[in-house]
């Protein structure tokens, strides 16, 4: 399809100004000055789109190799494309896991023959995630963004500290699920109101922001780069500004389900179901201001698909993780910048260049379109992604993705039915 972008929204060195675009099936041009003499007849036109630089998301679950029929690399690329990202960052939670250049070779492999967006793997910090004995760190340093044992954290204090010991040295940073094991007593939901009220066992927010602070300590002493997945509660987000203040090498993301959703919002379903697990109002506002202080630093989705049944199994029984990158941007679109909480300039810097920045990805950032003036229900079986398990189903919401332009290329373009 043909697109005439008219009067865009074209973000520009941190400001809108106003300028058309095309897309003319080929390739995408920006006009600041205007169009004059094109000939666009045949065009689709769009008014008042925004174009925006490509996102980045720095935690995602793209399942290649190992778990391939959740997710593989090119469709996680397609729901990435399709949400608006050009890059992202795969956790290392894979088979094999990538803890030697042997095993991340199957990946980095993979990631070669189909992804059309950049996909930065993540090492994993222990091998197989076991906890018990380091990766081999120096060997493969140089093919992954990061380092990270996401889905678990890291109980021993002794092996976090060498991690970083020996991480430092490679300039890369840790990424760090933090979740404390002997808190959890069979939790799987926030443990709060709705807990209690209808007999579930719930996670205590202690066990998230308990080895943060054991990490801060270990930051302090190390100086190596570190940065904490998906926080969730009130707590953490006290104990990362703390130490922000003292001058720590510390960041830190959130996702958009504890941004927008409290736990009374729950319903006995596992798309409500993920890990960490959406909390109490108290902390979701905890989040927001977070968020607008700059001590959350970045929104990333931790996109985690599963299959129909995995996921069909109730809050007890469905497997943690729901799948975000083809509605972050609409949530937090309609949540945080429609309703006066956030300026789009801030989301920009959320989604996309607060990100590169911490992650050093200097991968072309591309551009993303967005109609924002039309509203319309999140359908999870419209969904490119394998994943179809999202807390957000049937929420109304504005922002659709119009285009998606990688490396010059389009990686998504909307076809209307
Ligand atoms: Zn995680």
């Amino acid at each position: 399809m043909k697109m005439y972008f008219k009067n865009a929204n074209f973000y520009k060195n941190g400001v809108f100004i106003s300028a058309d675009a095309i897309y003319d099936g080929n390739s995408f041009n920006i006009f600041e000055n205007g169009i004059n003499d094109t000939d666009i007849a045949t065009f689709r036109i769009f008014n008042n789109c925004y174009i925006l630089p490509g996102f980045c998301d720095v935690h995602v679950h793209f399942r290649e190799p190992g778990y391939l029929y959740k997710e593989d690399i090119e469709s996680g690329c397609m729901a990435a494309a399709h949400g608006g990202y050009t890059a992202v960052c795969t956790m290392p939670n894979l088979s094999p896991t990538p803890d030697s250049m042997k095993n991340l070779s199957v990946q980095l492999d993979a990631i070669k023959q189909k992804a059309n967006i950049a996909v930065l793997p993540f090492g994993t910090i222990t091998k197989g995630e076991q906890g018990e004995e380091l990766s081999d760190i120096e060997d493969i340093s140089e093919y992954v963004v990061g380092f990270s044992d996401d889905g678990k954290g890291v109980q021993s204090e002794q092996m976090m500290l060498s991690a970083m010991e020996r991480i430092k040295k490679t300039g890369k940073l840790i990424s760090a699920h933090c979740e404390e094991n002997s808190l959890l007593n069979g939790g799987y939901i926030h443990d709060g109101e709705y807990a209690r009220l209808h007999g579930h066992r719930g996670i205590c927010s202690k066990s998230e922001w308990l080895p943060v602070q054991r990490d801060i300590e270990l930051v302090k002493k190390t100086e190596c780069p570190y940065h904490v997945c998906h926080i969730s509660a009130k707590e953490t987000v006290d104990v990362i500004r703390e130490a922000k203040r003292n001058g720590v090498d510390i960041t830190c993301e959130t996702g958009p389900h504890y941004l927008v959703m409290n736990d009374m919002q729950l319903m006995e379903n596992g798309r409500f179901k993920m890990n960490p697990p959406i909390r109490s109002d108290i902390d979701r506002q905890a989040l927001v201001v977070g968020i607008l202080d700059g001590t959350i630093d970045m929104i990333a989705t931790d996109h985690a698909p599963h299959s129909a049944e995995e996921k069909s199994r109730g809050l007890e029984k469905s497997l943690m993780g729901v799948v975000g990158l083809e509605i972050a941007f609409a949530v937090l679109y309609t949540e945080l910048v429609k309703k006066n909480i956030i300026s789009m300039e801030k989301l920009v810097e959320l989604m996309s260049e607060n990100p590169r920045k911490r992650f050093s990805i200097g991968s072309d950032v591309g551009f993303t379109v967005f109609d924002c003036d039309n509203e319309y229900e999140i359908k999870t079986e419209d969904f490119l992604s394998k994943g179809k398990s999202s807390p957000f189903e049937g929420k109304k919401v504005y922002g659709k993705c119009l285009l998606t332009v990688y490396e010059g290329k389009a990686v998504y373009v909307r076809e209307e039915k």
